[in-house]
């Protein structure tokens, strides 16, 4: 822990977090090493990890990298991150993330961007750790935690990880309970880990699902040996590559690298199949309908009087208009204009119900797929390598959506989905692959993501 507290103040220039907590690390740490001296190690005992700051923290600020939560002390641990307290896993502190985890850069953050510690060959341009989980990838890759957690509503843990050349999961939905978490879309938000390896990923996975009467979509199951799952090998499995997610301007290297994910999972064991997912090109435009919409819903109640930030004004709408004014970034302005835009009166058939309508069509072409045999579902994670900052921060905000091509329709069907590092562009920037799985199927992703890493 103490090594990790140095190389965290040592690299602050990565931004990667939002507020280091020290003392609450070494307090938790001595507390490890009075379990461990007793004979009374638990699972995670005495492991540095860093928490998003979308994660409640009792005691400790927690301000979804927004203005608006700047002086937020929750009095209450989320699910999650109590989880891994439970099991002797020690907080270093809170990582930086796109502001309420919405985009894709971590250029959003009222805290500053992060930067990733990669450079392309020969340059010394700042890159992007990707987002919204940016902090957490960037500390994980840095070097700055052992493990980190992260949320994903649109690729925010997968899209990260693939940037930043480590390894994230977000589980099914209803895997993590959701207590606790600053609400983004609350229909597509599941917390997940991200680490440096595969099977770090399934021990801190382990530890953070579980049932939580609290969150009534927290499913009520057991939670497998995901460890035991990473070195189960792919013989006999099926794994489904879906001919739409050869996206037109796809560059050569990241077809290439999908072609040897496939090589390697057949020289494994498993048979490769073509299989179709027809209602992919939907997903993207589905899910800026969607995510906006609960979003929209759901930062209502940060409104001055309840949480955080309060600009004082003569009546009480106007107490809501300057805090949110001066609270709410422009990305999360969008979201909420997008959203009660197509939640009201008359759009509300053209685009939220199409959408939801679009939803259950993109769930259907995975049962089919899954139906007929296929455990699952090769795909690359990104369209391209991370990008410099500032390169995609341009007037066009759909350049920025863009990039959750391949990882939104996951969210919209409620699956898991894990992001393994598989090679680098030919600029030296690492590139991940995705597999998709069955409903509550983590450890088929865990096997067959071993065999890629
Ligand atoms: N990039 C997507 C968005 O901005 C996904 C974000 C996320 O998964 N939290 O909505």
């Amino acid at each position: 822990t103490q090594a990790h507290v140095t190389a965290v103040e040592q690299a602050r220039a990565l931004n990667a977090y939002i507020l280091e907590t020290p003392e609450r690390a070494l307090a938790m740490a001595d507390a490890s090493d009075a379990k461990i001296a007793a004979g009374e190690a638990r699972p995670l005992e005495g492991l540095p990890l860093g928490i998003k700051d979308l994660f409640c923290t009792e005691g400790t600020k927690t301000t979804a990298g927004s203005k608006i939560l700047e002086n937020f002390t929750p009095h209450y641990e989320s699910a999650v991150s109590a989880n891994l307290w439970r099991d002797g896993a020690v907080m270093l502190g809170k990582l930086n993330l796109d502001e309420f985890a919405m985009g894709s850069s971590n250029e959003t953050s009222a805290y500053g961007n992060v930067i990733s510690p990669w450079r392309r060959n020969g340059s010394d341009a700042p890159i992007v750790p990707g987002g919204s989980s940016g902090g957490s990838a960037a500390a994980v890759a840095a070097h700055l935690c052992l493990g980190a957690t992260a949320t994903d509503t649109g690729g925010s843990i997968r899209q990260p990880a693939a940037f930043t050349g480590t390894v994230g999961i977000k589980p099914t939905y209803g895997r993590c309970s959701r207590w606790g978490t600053v609400a983004f879309a609350s229909s597509l938000d599941q917390a997940g880990p991200i680490a440096r390896t595969v099977r770090d990923c399934a021990i801190l996975l382990g530890s953070m699902s579980g049932s939580d009467a609290r969150d009534t979509t927290c499913a009520d199951l057991p939670v497998p040996d995901f460890e035991g799952a990473v070195s189960r090998g792919v013989k006999g499995l099926t794994i489904g590559i879906p001919r739409e997610y050869r996206v037109d301007g796809m560059p050569a290297e990241i077809q290439r690298l999908w072609d040897q994910g496939a090589a390697w999972l057949k020289d494994a064991g498993a048979t490769i199949r073509e299989i179709s997912l027809p209602h992919t090109q939907y997903a993207l435009p589905a899910y800026y309908i969607v995510a906006p919409a609960e979003a929209s819903s759901n930062l209502a109640r940060y409104d001055g009087v309840r949480y955080g930030l309060r600009v004082p004004a003569n009546d009480i709408v106007g107490l809501y208009e300057k805090t949110r004014a001066a609270g709410f970034g422009r990305e999360v302005k969008r979201r909420i204009m997008i959203g009660t835009y197509v939640l009201s009166a008359g759009y509300y058939d053209a685009y939220y119900v199409r959408a939801q309508k679009i939803r259950t069509l993109i769930k259907r072409d995975f049962e089919e797929a899954y139906a007929v045999g296929v455990d699952a579902i090769l795909t690359p994670a990104t369209p391209s390598a991370a990008f410099g900052i500032g390169e995609k921060a341009s007037a066009d905000p759909v350049e920025m959506y863009l990039n959750d091509v391949f990882t939104v329709t996951v969210n919209m069907a409620g699956l898991p989905g894990i992001s393994v590092p598989a090679g680098l562009d030919a600029q030296g920037l690492p590139l991940g692959l995705q597999l998709i799985g069955r409903p509550f199927d983590e450890e088929t992703l865990f096997a067959a993501s071993q065999v890629i890493e």
